[in-house]
């Protein structure tokens, strides 16, 4: 493995799912990037802001949209908002 393709910045316009780079055209797969604040870590553990990257599964390129969601603290500090209360988030083995 080599290292990862350099992320470049892309518009989806109104559908995006054909790689720029190769024509791949079956869609991506994604990644999540944490935003780098580029200063100490927060005393108070708060949700953590990510890039959604997207890479193509066929040539690895990785194109950034502009997508950015909130995830959890990786560190699994509380946060007030459980999994166990949360119907997005399947809590148990039994869910699919
Ligand atoms: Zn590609």
């Amino acid at each position: 493995m080599g290292t990862l393709a350099e992320i470049q910045t892309v518009t989806a316009g109104n559908e995006l799912h054909v790689c720029p780079n190769c024509g791949y055209n079956r869609g991506f797969h994604t990644s999540f990037i944490r935003e780098n604040t580029g200063k100490d870590e927060p005393v108070k553990p708060t949700p953590r802001r990510y890039h959604v990257i997207l890479i193509c599964p066929e040539c690895g390129a990785r194109y950034d949209v502009g997508w950015t969601c909130t995830l959890a603290e990786p560190d699994g500090a509380s946060t007030g908002a459980h999994a166990a209360g949360n119907p997005l988030i399947p809590s148990g083995p039994g869910n699919l």
